[in-house]
């Protein structure tokens, strides 16, 4: 299955559940737009780069659309597409007042210097500013883009429109970025987390065992919180490949060796593991904190943990959501778990619209309250209608997207 139809699969599940007609299946699955433009650009050695840069708008019924920019050699249409889509779902599922969006640009960043990177990134936006804005579609960082990048759009499109902070979050705290953003999903996570395990009579986090798949934004702050809590962080691995210490990592240290080594690999006191490995550790909770399908019908029935939390968006493909399923592993979706960082995103905004800033409390607990009530309502509707928590989420995040479009005519 394409990454587009992987969503709309864990969509029609949850539509079969809620009685859906086909037409109205059909016209929530359907995208609003697809943009797919030129990047072209002079490279610092005079010649011509050219890369194609993505912008899919899925749903706006809910309010202006709302997602990530990826940078990364595996970026196409339908990733755009499926993650899009995805978010649509999670601003709905999380209660903001956004629809979905996504794109990225087909380029491998570490290829490029600063001043390639920023030039890239200020073409793009001469090419998509006129269909985002900040009542239209708001971009923010993902995959190896950060604080620089969204400035740079913050700076591009302020060019063409007049001073728009609010055309993209994720910015920098010196320029109108929010308290709060740059922690905001591995937060959020690790809050989604306690909310399950307390629901569940589960325990805490502290004394439990963690394996992360990725240390970037996500999965390094994800570690962060997890080891503040007095969790076990045994095992991260990052595209280069893996660490492992059983007795537990030292997460503060190893933060600082990956600043400085730009990879976790080599970290002293610890062991080599690979991504392979890492995925089917014994631990209690693993966290695919990278790239979307990890986790595989190949390897899904390997998996020893028992609860599996969803930072990155996608990566239990839909057969390994099934075997995990009768396997008894607690599987807390990506559309409730990662969404710590849109709702961090989307005070930001509300910042930015009001020329307001909140203190770095006020944001950490209404995104506490965000994830509970999120949590709340999703467990409630999993055992009423005795679905998983994704297929309750997905019931939630449809009631309320197909309610605002029936409510808007069609
Ligand atoms: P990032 O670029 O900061 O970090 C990505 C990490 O994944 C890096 O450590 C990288 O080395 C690792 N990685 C890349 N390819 C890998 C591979 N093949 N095997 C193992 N590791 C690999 O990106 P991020 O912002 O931390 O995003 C990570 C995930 O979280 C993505 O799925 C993203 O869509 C999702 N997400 C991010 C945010 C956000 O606020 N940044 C919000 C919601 C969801």
């Amino acid at each position: 299955m394409s990454g587009f139809e992987e969503v709309n699969y864990y969509f029609r599940k949850a539509a079969r559940v809620m009685d859906l007609s086909a037409n109205v299946e059909r016209m929530l699955i359907t995208p609003y737009r697809e943009v797919k433009v030129d990047v072209s650009v002079t490279l610092d050695n005079g010649e011509l780069g050219t890369f194609i840069g993505y912008r899919v708008q899925h749903d706006k019924s809910r309010g202006p659309m709302k997602g990530g920019l990826r940078y990364h050699p595996t970026v196409d249409l339908d990733e755009a597409l499926g993650l899009a889509s995805l978010m649509t779902w999670k601003t709905a599922v999380v209660n903001l007042p956004y629809g979905g969006a996504k794109g990225g640009i087909a380029v491998d960043p570490a290829r490029l210097s600063p001043r390639e990177l920023e030039r890239v990134t200020r073409r793009f936006v001469e090419q998509i500013h006129d269909i985002i804005g900040p009542h239209t579609d708001i971009p923010a960082p993902d995959v190896n883009t950060n604080a620089q990048v969204m400035a740079w759009i913050m700076d591009e499109y302020s060019k063409f429109h007049g001073f728009s902070p609010a055309v993209v979050t994720g910015k920098p705290v010196d320029l109108f970025g929010s308290k709060g953003r740059e922690e905001a999903t591995g937060r959020g996570a690790v809050f989604a987390l306690e909310e399950y395990l307390a629901d569940a009579g589960a325990g805490e986090v502290r004394g439990k065992t963690f394996a992360v798949q990725g240390f970037g934004n996500v999965g390094s702050w994800a570690c962060r919180f997890l080891h503040e809590r007095g969790g076990k962080v045994v095992a991260v691995a990052d595209s280069r490949g893996g660490v492992r210490n059983p007795e537990g990592l030292d997460v503060p240290a190893l933060v600082e060796h990956a600043r400085r080594a730009r990879t976790v690999t080599g970290f002293p006191g610890s062991d080599p593991i690979s991504n392979e490995a890492l995925l089917v550790l014994d631990v209690d909770v693993l966290v695919p904190a990278a790239l979307g399908g990890v986790l595989t019908r190949a390897n899904a029935r390997d998996v020893r943990a028992r609860i599996v939390l969803e930072a990155a968006n996608a990566p239990t493909t839909p057969e390994a959501d099934e075997l995990l399923a009768a396997r008894g592993v607690a599987v807390l979706p990506d559309i409730w778990v990662n969404a710590g960082g849109v709702t961090v995103s989307y005070f930001e905004w509300a910042q930015n619209i009001q020329q307001f800033t909140w203190e770095e409390d006020k944001i950490n607990a209404e995104l506490r309250r965000h994830m509970r009530e999120a949590y709340a309502t999703l467990a409630r509707v999993a055992r009423e209608r005795k679905v998983s928590f994704r297929t309750a989420a997905f019931v939630v995040a449809i009631g309320r997207v197909g309610r605002a479009t029936v409510l808007r005519g069609v």
